[in-house]
């Protein structure tokens, strides 16, 4: 890799985090990450109680996946519609830009869960908290609005709280379904590991979620890959989106290439982020022993791929003979098919 090519990678986890009150987040936005440009993400950790306030983003829609733990979240939407949600691990959610939410840990576990948001220049400048919206106000303004006193409006917290410290609700406090249960309780919530994946015998699978599955996200899809020691999610690229990559579990090499040899390729491990900018070619090969699992988010509502595999068995031989400039032979061996993930 030569010295002007840009990285694809960053560690995210290995960050310094931003902590207090039962709360850890580590952020990836396009100034500590130059080349996601497209799509920023975040790691975060809530202890049973905790939450990240009430708050709102002005630049960017939220999706996100539950790692570990149980989450309750809130969202109110324009018409004034509330929500009030569990999610397991597995589970998706998706808040539109501006939508005012509330993430907290219940149950009795820590929660980790993976937030991509479709800017890469999501950032806190951009995040609206509730204390802070109400404290920055005239308190004359504070108290009508709220319909308690001055001196009540002095009692609040005077900056942004961020995380909060609550206390720990019963996994059940507020939501009509019991843990597990699979169907869509509103229109913000998707459990994706509960979706049947495509299965590439002995290579892996995929499970993903457009908003052909998921209708309120509009502008994000999600998918979730389990590559096979050795297994290569082959050669591809994305008409219509750029890629970012939480990688959950294993070892794995990601290339990218930019045009004219233009090409770079890096290793990752779990906590590591990788980027892809739309169009440009890349793979994923599984290069440790276990079972390689990336989460991967695309800023749109759809997903589009084209597999080097599926456009070379789309061309006739002869075509493919004078591509290349060498002899048949050679092509009897190429895909025929679409192959995804090759063993
Ligand atoms: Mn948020
Ligand atoms: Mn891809």
């Amino acid at each position: 890799m030569s010295n002007q090519l840009p990285s694809f990678k960053y560690q995210l986890e290995k960050k310094a985090p931003r902590t207090n009150d039962g709360g850890i987040t580590r952020g990836a936005s396009v100034t500590d990450f130059p080349a996601s440009v497209g799509i920023a993400g975040v790691s975060m950790r809530l202890q049973p109680g905790a939450m990240r306030e009430l708050h709102w983003h002005a630049n960017a829609a939220e999706w996100a996946y539950v790692l570990k733990g149980n989450m309750r979240t809130t969202v109110v939407d324009p018409k004034g519609n509330t929500y009030v949600d569990l999610f397991s691990p597995g589970d998706v959610w998706y808040f539109p830009r501006g939508y005012g939410h509330v993430l907290q840990c219940v149950g009795d576990e820590e929660c980790h869960f993976i937030l991509i948001f479709d800017n890469g220049n999501f950032s806190e400048d951009h995040t609206f908290s509730i204390t802070d919206f109400v404290s920055s106000v005239p308190p004359e303004i504070a108290a009508q609005n709220l319909g308690i006193s001055v001196s009540e409006v002095a009692s609040l917290p005077q900056k942004e709280v961020y995380f909060a410290q609550g206390k720990v609700p019963s996994i059940h406090s507020g939501i009509g379904l019991p843990v597990g249960e699979v169907s869509l309780t509103s229109p913000h919530r998707y459990p994706l590991s509960a979706q049947q994946p495509k299965v590439v015998p002995g290579g892996g699978t995929q499970r993903v979620v457009t908003q052909a599955e998921f209708p309120i996200a509009k502008t994000i899809t999600g998918t979730v890959f389990e590559i096979e020691p050795g297994g290569l999610r082959e050669l591809h690229w994305h008409p219509n989106a750029d890629e970012w990559q939480y990688f959950i579990q294993g070892k794995a090499e990601m290339g990218v290439f930019l045009a004219e040899r233009n090409f770079v390729k890096e290793e990752f491990e779990a906590g590591d982020v990788g980027y892809v900018p739309m169009g440009a070619g890349h793979y994923i090969k599984n290069t440790g022993t276990e079972k390689l699992i990336v989460l991967i988010g695309f800023n749109s509502g759809s997903y589009e791929a084209i597999d080097l595999s599926s456009w070379i068995s789309g061309n006739p031989k002869d075509l493919l003979e004078g591509n290349f400039g060498v002899g048949d032979k050679i092509f009897e061996a190429f895909p025929k098919t679409d192959k995804f993930i090759i063993r």
